[in-house]
């Protein structure tokens, strides 16, 4: 480590103060968690070691909840929520005995900032151009569209997949999840973005396609168990090619290679909190230079960074009693299809 260019602390204070907090947070925790250093993110004038932590249960069977936050740097709200969630998280820690007896069975994982110096350079992409969520090797199996389902024609254009296999920041991501939780059987992993639509949406596989995922009927399970137990909730659960198909999803990816050894259940949930409406609150929003994926004033950002506590709370309770969705009798796997077909996919027919 003692190798690498890091950018200066006065750099970092104005740039990445995410980055200062994390150190903190890593250094205050380093007795209760593990860190995991995962590679190296460069660009022509810093570089940045690629952290996550891990809690709890090092048994590699036991059920995980990991989170993850700043993929895309332009939306740094995300890496502000894992980090505030990853805060409490550990405060908790501390006294909470509930907690503390769960994490000898249960496993919870942080990578709050994939992409630290696309966050410092508040771009979208990494410092070599690429948008790591078109970055793993997945291609759409329904024409995504143009551009946006990503694309081989240059860095300098948004949604880039890259021409040299994966990028650092896509390998540690990868990595992290095949040592925390390919022998798990049962896995939520949550992905923190911003800037779409008006509404916090959690999207669920597949990115490459609109057919259905194989784990619908566990994702019908979960995302009933939230509607029932807290019904004022405001997010909207769908799958996320309602919205778009595109080339190169890093969860499409990940999802498919757990499959390949797994028979557990995995739920990969991308959360896309609707920044658009903190733009119509504040349409100024739109000139500034993180423009509509960042809410730029204080008490919005207090708000966004308390307003998932309680998805996390559900996530925890729910990964740790994971077999009221994890396995389910095969009857109860044709319902929970059968309702999620009408739910989810009217348009069609049922499989
Ligand atoms: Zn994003």
């Amino acid at each position: 480590m003692g190798e690498l260019q890091l950018p200066s602390i006065e750099l970092l204070e104005k740039k990445l103060p995410e980055w200062i907090l994390f150190e903190k947070l890593l250094a205050d925790l380093e007795s209760i968690g593990r860190v995991h250093v995962l590679g190296v993110t460069s660009s022509a004038h810093h570089q940045l070691p690629l952290i996550a932590m891990s809690f709890g249960s090092q048994d590699p069977k036991a059920p995980v909840l990991a989170l993850f936050g700043g993929v895309h740097g332009l939306e740094r709200i995300g890496s502000q929520v894992v980090l505030a969630l990853m805060r409490s998280f550990s405060e908790l820690l501390l006294w909470d005995q509930l907690l503390q007896d769960a994490l000898s069975k249960l496993r919870v994982v942080f990578f709050p900032m994939v992409n630290p110096l696309g966050i410092m350079n508040m771009r979208r992409a990494n410092p070599n151009g690429v948008d790591l969520m078109r970055n793993s090797p997945i291609t759409a199996l329904e024409k995504p569209t143009f551009l946006v389902g990503g694309h081989l024609i240059s860095p300098k254009l948004p949604w880039y997949r890259g021409h040299n296999g994966m990028e650092p920041e896509s390998q540690a991501l990868i990595q992290l999840c095949k040592e925390q939780f390919f022998e798990s059987s049962a896995v939520v992993t949550v992905d923190f973005h911003s800037g779409f639509g008006t509404q916090d949406r959690l999207w669920f596989p597949y990115a490459k396609t609109r057919e259905p995922f194989p784990h619908l009927p566990e994702m019908y399970a979960l995302s009933e168990k939230f509607e029932r137990t807290f019904p004022n909730h405001f997010y909207r659960i769908e799958p996320q090619a309602k919205n778009y198909t595109t080339h190169g999803d890093l969860w499409d990816y990940l999802y498919d290679e757990y499959m390949k050894t797994n028979s557990g259940t995995y739920l990969s949930l991308t959360l896309e909190m609707g920044s658009w409406m903190w733009v119509r609150k504040n349409p100024l929003q739109l000139f500034s230079s993180l423009g509509p994926y960042h809410p730029i004033k204080p008490h919005r950002q207090k708000r966004i960074l308390r307003r998932h506590i309680t998805l996390f709370d559900f996530l925890v309770r729910t990964v740790i009693s994971h077999s009221s969705w994890s396995s389910l009798s095969s009857e109860q796997r044709n319902k929970n299809k059968d309702r999620a077909y009408d739910l989810w996919y009217p348009h069609l027919e049922k499989k």
